[in-house]
């Protein structure tokens, strides 16, 4: 196999006003966890994931239903949005018509070569892409014979004969998922998956867990996969309100410098120097500023003695001082603040940041 396709050397892919692919961009994706058709409760939920910096969203589509409510939901709605389909080809249908961004639909399993024209040449019309998500847990049982068990060879062989299928019917706007709940196959199948082809890669950890023990295995793994430089869009897969997804998301995304819209908290461990309540303090901050879309980095800090000292990068910060505070910029202590005021201003300083670099 040749050298790993870096994320920015992929196929770019449009999906609404956004392109995955051909940049070093990651898009953050969730998918809505009620009922498709249901579509107060689906649109509510979207544009807390919206809020939340969701930038596309999936909806499942298994019923006709769901299919005739995709128009609805689209006409509420201000991100992309995917449909997910398995194996039927008038739920795809219906969902182009609906004005579906892309679709998630494996050709293989359509059916009948007619059926895939059809799905092809309506997303053709509209020009969207069509998602193939390979799975390790629903992998085809040529692969599971050939190979005893699902591996990442398998992946990336049924990855390719889906990819094949729309090849053939001189369709590109692909874009691939390679997913197992075991970090270390995922790992495997996406760097085979990005030496295999150029179609860009939509990355997560399948059954990953529930909100702590999905995050860190997300984060372990989609970690390693970034680093190596692939991957173009993600979705952090958690059992839990898919809001916590898109936190957790956007937070491992900005630990690769790969988020330019987001604020970054620096918080000290702690230790037995500690002259405020800096936990109680750090979650709030860290509540506040997951609103800022500015690449703003804020300190809060336990003590003066080697705080501020320690958060030179930080553009604002706070670092505790007997019954108040102190606060700083860029290392340098700017004024000291009562304990009861030092949340509310370093609030108030951040805004100014945020404003400033609107601005900009
Ligand atoms: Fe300890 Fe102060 Fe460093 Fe926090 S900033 S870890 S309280 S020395």
């Amino acid at each position: 196999m040749s050298e790993i396709t870096h994320r920015s050397k992929t196929r770019p892919v449009k999906v609404g006003p956004y392109t995955i692919g051909g940049t070093d961009q990651v898009i953050v994706q969730s998918m809505t966890t009620t009922k498709t058709h249901d579509v107060e409760a689906t649109v509510a939920e979207i544009k807390r994931l919206e809020e939340a910096g969701c930038q596309i969203v999936r909806v499942a589509c298994p019923d006709m239903r769901a299919a005739e409510a995709i128009a609805d939901i689209k006409a509420r709605i201000n991100i992309p949005l995917v449909v997910d389909i398995h194996f039927d080809y008038k739920l795809a249908l219906k969902a182009i018509e609906g004005g579906a961004d892309k679709i998630r639909i494996n050709p293989g399993n359509i059916g009948r070569r007619e059926k895939v024209e059809a799905v092809v040449k309506a997303a053709k019309a509209k020009g969207i892409p069509i998602r193939i998500g390979v799975n390790a847990g629903s992998l085809e049982k040529k692969y599971l014979e050939k190979y005893g068990y699902p591996t990442a060879e398998g992946m990336v062989e049924s990855a390719l004969d889906h990819i094949r299928i729309l090849e053939e019917l001189d369709f590109h706007d692909i874009i691939v998922s390679m997913k197992a709940s075991d970090v270390n196959l995922a790992i495997e199948a996406y760097e085979k998956a990005s030496k295999a082809f150029n179609y860009p890669l939509h990355l997560g950890i399948t059954e990953s867990g529930t909100l702590f023990a999905g995050t860190v295995k997300s984060a372990a793994g989609l970690g390693v996969i970034l680093h190596k430089g692939i991957g173009n869009t993600l979705r952090i897969s958690l059992s839990a309100d898919p809001v916590e997804e898109v936190k957790v998301a956007r937070e491992l995304l900005k630990s690769f410098g790969l988020l330019s819209d987001a604020a970054t908290l620096i918080s000290c461990p702690t230790c037995g120097r500690i002259e405020i309540d800096l936990i109680t303090i750090a979650n709030e901050v860290e509540e506040y500023i997951s609103k800022i879309r500015a690449p703003i980095k804020v300190a809060v800090l336990g003590c003066a003695v080697n705080g501020p000292g320690e958060a030179r990068e930080a553009d604002i910060g706070i670092a505790g001082a007997r019954g108040e505070g102190l606060l700083f910029r860029h290392g340098e202590i700017v004024r000291k603040i009562p304990e009861d005021q030092l949340l509310d201003e370093l609030k108030k300083e951040v805004d100014i940041l945020a404003k400033a670099h609107e601005e900009k």
